[in-house]
C-alpha cells in the first residue's frame, strides 16, 4: 500500500516511509492511495479478541508489503494495552466512549503508543537519533512525551503555548527530562504549529538532525485511531445493523479523520459530528463554503483551540465538494459558557464528571434537533479524563475530581522546561543547545 500527498499525487511513499516523515516533502499529508477491501466478519471475529487484534487487522493492509508488516501484531499489543470501553448514558441509544484510560488519560494516548512502538522498531540500529517535534494544544504533548520516553535512538521535542495549557497538562509536557525537551512558546499553539511546519522546510535543521512529527498529521497517529471506531461500531451495529453516529470533540481534525476513514473502509459509522469549542473555522466553512483559518481563542476546552484545522486537507481531499463534505459531516460551535453549564448539568442529571472537551459533545448531542437524536444511535467521544482539567471543573460541581493512578504517578514527578520566543531562530538556538 501506498500513500500519497494531498497536494502531488505523483508524491507517494509506504507505510513506515510515511511515518517517519510525517509531513510529505511538498508540505502536503499523506492520505492512503487506494482504500482497501475489509471484511467485516473477520474484524468483528477479531474484535471479539480484544481492540490490539482487531487494530491488527484494520491496519494490516496499510503495512501490507512494508518492512513492519510482520511486526504489526507486537505493535498492536504494545499500543492498545488499556481499554476503550463504551458506558452507557440512556440504554442502548446513547452512550460514551471513553478513550481516557491510558497512561496521560487522552485519547491521543493510542496514537502515540502505536508510532512509538513502530518508529522504535524502524529506528533501531540507526546511528542518527530521530528527532520528533511535536507542537502541542496541550494534550499531544503529553501523551508523545510519555510515548516516546526513554526509547532508544528517539528525542522528542515538546513545544507549547506558555501560560495557555492547564497547570496540570503542563506538569505532563514537562515532567520527563532525558531524552525529552520542552520548551514554553511565547506564543499560541499556532505559532508552536506554524514553527514545526517551518523546521521542516528549513535546510540548516534538516541537516543538523534527522526530523519527524508526532502530530495529528503523522498517518502513525491517524491509522490505529480508526481501530476505536471501528471496535465501536461492530459491537453495537454488528456488519450490518444499524449504523452508530458519534460526535466527537474536535480541534486539528485527527479524532474525526480516524472516524471519517473507518467509515469510508465500510465500517458501520452513520452521523460524524464535529463539535468545535469556539473556534470556529470548521462550523463557519461548512455554513458558508469560505475557508477562512484564523488565530486560535483560548477556550477552556483548550486541546481544541486550533484556528486552522491541519487535517482538514485530509477531509476536502476526501471531500473536494462542499456539498459532498455537508453530507459527510456536520460541525457545531459550543461556547464558554456552555460547556460550563453542561458540566454542571450532566454531573447534577447523570451523575457523570466530563472534562471540558468532552462537554463540548456532550452538549453538541443536546443541540441536535430531537428527531435526529431519536432517529440514530449516539455515541459521545469522551476524550479526556476529568482529573486533567480540574482546575476548571472542581469549582463548577463543587467536589474533588477523584485522579487515576496513571495520573497521580505523573503529578510526583519533577518539571523541567526552557522557555523561548516564538520564531525559528529561536527554535534553531534552542535545539542545538540540546543533545542530538
Ligand atoms: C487533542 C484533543 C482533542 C481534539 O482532537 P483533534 O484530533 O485535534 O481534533 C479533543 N479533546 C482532547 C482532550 C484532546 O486532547
Amino acid at each position: 500500500m501506498r500513500f500519497r500527498s494531498t497536494r502531488d499525487e505523483r508524491l507517494t511513499v509506504g507505510f513506515s516511509e510515511g511515518l517517519e516523515q510525517g509531513l510529505a516533502p511538498d508540505g502536503g499529508l499523506y492520505v492512503p492511495q487506494q482504500w482497501p477491501q475489509l471484511s467485516l466478519g473477520e474484524l468483528t471475529a477479531a474484535g471479539r479478541q480484544g481492540l490490539a487484534p482487531l487494530a491488527e487487522r484494520l491496519i494490516g493492509p496499510f503495512a501490507a508489503g512494508d518492512v513492519l508488516e510482520g511486526a504489526l501484531g507486537p505493535i498492536c499489543a504494545e499500543a492498545f494495552n488499556f481499554p476503550a470501553p463504551l458506558v452507557p448514558l440512556e440504554g442502548d441509544r446513547l452512550g460514551v466512549l471513553e478513550l481516557f484510560h491510558g497512561p496521560t488519560a487522552a485519547f491521543k494516548d493510542f496514537g502515540a503508543r502505536f508510532l512509538s512502538a513502530c518508529l522504535t522498531r524502524l529506528r533501531a540500529g540507526q546511528p542518527r537519533p530521530l528527532t520528533i517535534l511535536v507542537a502541542t494544544s496541550g494534550d499531544t504533548g503529553g501523551a508523545v512525551a510519555a510515548a516516546f520516553h526513554g526509547r532508544p535512538g528517539i528525542e522528542v521535542v515538546v513545544l507549547f503555548p506558555k501560560g495557555l495549557v492547564s497547570p496540570t497538562q503542563q506538569q505532563q509536557l514537562t515532567c520527563w527530562g532525558g531524552n525529552v525537551h520542552s520548551f514554553a512558546v511565547r506564543g499560541t499553539f499556532d505559532d508552536c504549529q506554524r514553527m514545526v511546519k517551518q523546521a521542516f522546510l528549513d535546510e540548516r535543521l534538516r541537516a543538523a538532525r534527522t526530523l519527524s512529527s508526532a502530530n495529528s498529521i503523522n498517518l502513525g497517529r491517524l491509522l490505529p485511531q480508526a481501530s476505536y471506531y471501528a471496535a465501536t461500531s461492530l459491537a453495537l451495529a454488528g456488519a450490518g445493523g444499524e449504523p452508530v453516529s458519534f460526535i466527537i470533540p474536535s480541534g486539528n481534525l485527527g479524532n474525526a479523520l480516524a472516524c471519517i476513514w473507518a467509515r469510508r473502509l465500510g465500517l458501520p459509522i452513520g452521523e460524524v459530528v464535529l463539535a468545535h469549542n469556539a473556534n470556529r473555522t470548521v462550523p463557519d466553512f461548512l455554513a458558508d463554503g469560505q475557508w477562512q483559518p484564523r488565530p486560535s481563542v483560548a477556550t477552556l476546552a483548550s486541546a481544541m483551540d486550533v484556528g486552522n484545522p491541519s487535517n482538514m486537507e485530509r477531509l476536502r481531499a476526501l471531500y473536494p465538494q462542499l456539498e459532498e463534505l455537508r453530507m459527510a459531516v456536520s460541525a457545531c460551535s459550543i461556547e464558554d459558557e456552555a460547556i460550563r453549564a453542561r458540566i454542571v448539568s450532566d454531573f447534577r442529571r447523570l451523575g457523570r464528571i466530563w472534562c471540558p472537551h468532552t462537554a463540548v459533545a456532550a452538549e453538541a448531542y443536546a443541540r441536535l434537533p430531537e428527531a435526529r437524536r431519536r432517529a440514530g444511535r449516539w455515541v459521545l467521544v469522551g476524550t479526556a479524563h476529568p482529573a486533567k482539567f480540574r482546575e476548571i471543573i472542581e469549582p463548577l460541581i463543587g467536589q474533588t475530581v477523584p485522579v487515576p493512578p496513571t495520573l497521580a504517578a505523573l503529578f510526583a514527578r519533577s518539571s523541567q522546561y526552557r522557555e523561548i520566543d516564538a520564531d525559528l531562530a529561536a527554535l534553531r538556538v534552542a535545539l542545538a543547545g540540546e543533545a542530538a
